[in-house]
């Protein structure tokens, strides 16, 4: 079992607090992504989990043992770096053997298991080549290769493919899924890339300012946003904020913004007194909307659209993207490459009340998805 934990995990250097009472429990054989912009202190937690930083205070166990003062190599881990770290003048086979000649393993299990890794990795055929006759996808599969034949219980690796052209980054992420799938070991995984983390994680770790914001699958992290941090890190183009009014009118509770008027619909409601929430009148809220669940008309169906105006389309081979005015505010909006609109066209927006998100104006909180045990450890009774 390979779980790790973090309690209480503080990281200062000098006067900088990188890290604020991280709290994380991964489950063993997950795949987590720690996901944050940079700076927030991703690396730094990674680096004190493989044991390269010291901790400042808390605690760190790997499988249930406390490694605070377990050195490095004692750890069951390995590490994978952006920059790959490869020895130049050794071949890609001797690179992917050193840890293991390190550690004075007889040769043949030496070759067996690096023969092994390059077959996961595909890479049998270049292991007489150096490090600069590769390309930099195949230099990162060696460095992979290189902490698979150590064969260690938990898998770290910071923003391994963040450096690779588009098109082998989307590569490689179905790559490292799969490896995942296949080394069937716990794997912690450094990103600034939403995308990258949506595609790959079992569960999202988003950090910020060195505090964790969510941590949970990618799907709650895309639907149910604890606070507009997250809501606006994940997803492309991003969910677009309105600032609003949550007022009553009759006995109908209401959003306000701009000259238009949004009924709060009877589920939306539900979600919000299920979660504890109590309904403040005249309280301003952020109305988040995704570019994806907006819903662009040419003619008005319902007396709650909202008449705006078209700024500029961006069509993007199967989709576009098109801003769009309402009232002061500008908004993104994701729509079927037919529809067929010009800048200064008036267009009736929809926003379907119940894929709405509702944050506290003055906390950034969600009040549709409070935030309570962030750290994902209840699940695991920790
Ligand atoms: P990330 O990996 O998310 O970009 P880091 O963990 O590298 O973030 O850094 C978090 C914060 O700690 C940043 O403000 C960074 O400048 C600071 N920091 C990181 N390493 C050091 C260091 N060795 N000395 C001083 N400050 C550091
Ligand atoms: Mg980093």
């Amino acid at each position: 079992m390979a779980e790790v934990l973090l309690k209480d995990v503080v990281k200062e250097y000098g006067s900088v607090e990188a890290v604020k009472k991280l709290n994380l429990c991964c489950n063993d054989k997950e795949f987590l992504v720690l996901l944050g912009p940079s700076g927030c202190g991703k690396s730094s937690t990674l680096r004190m989990i493989a044991g390269l930083e010291d901790i400042t205070r808390g605690q760190i166990s790997i499988g249930g043992v406390v490694v605070n003062d377990t050195h490095p190599s004692k750890r069951d881990i390995a590490m994978v770096f952006e920059t790959y770290a490869l020895y130049p003048h050794k071949t890609v086979f001797e690179n992917m053997a050193y840890p293991l000649r390190v550690r004075k393993t007889p040769g043949p299990e030496i070759d067996q298991k690096v023969r092994r890794a390059a077959e996961i990795l595909e890479i049998e055929s270049f292991l007489d080549r150096y490090p600069r006759q590769l390309s930099g996808g195949q230099k990162q599969r060696v460095a992979i290769g290189r902490a698979i034949v150590r064969e260690p219980k938990v898998f770290l690796m910071d923003e391994p493919i963040s450096h690779l052209d588009a098109k082998l980054r989307s590569h490689m992420r179905g790559e490292l899924k799969h490896l995942h799938k296949e080394l069937n070991q716990t794997f912690i995984y450094v990103s600034h890339d939403q995308t990258e983390a949506m595609a790959m994680a079992d569960r999202i770790a988003v950090m910020n300012l060195g505090e964790l914001q969510q941590f949970d699958t990618p799907q709650n992290i895309f639907n149910k946003p604890v606070n507009t941090f997250v809501a606006g890190f994940v997803g492309d183009p991003p969910m677009n904020f309105l600032p609003s009014l949550q007022t009553l009118e009759g006995d109908k509770w209401v959003l306000k913004f701009d000259g238009f008027t949004l009924k709060v619909s009877e589920k939306l409601r539900s979600q919000i007194i299920a979660s504890g929430t109590k309904f403040q009148q005249d309280l301003e809220v952020i109305l988040g909307a995704r570019p994806e669940h907006i819903i662009l008309k040419t003619e008005r169906t319902s007396e709650e659209d909202m008449a705006g105006k078209i700024y500029i389309t961006e069509p993007l081979g199967s989709y576009m993207i098109v801003d769009v005015m309402l009232g002061g505010e500008r908004i993104k909006v994701r729509a079927d490459i037919g529809f067929n609109v010009e800048p200064d066209d008036r267009v009736f927006v929809e926003l379907p009340p119940d894929k709405i998100q509702l944050f506290n104006a003055k906390t950034s909180n969600s009040i549709i998805h409070p935030m309570d045990d962030v750290s994902g450890c209840a699940a695991n009774g920790q």
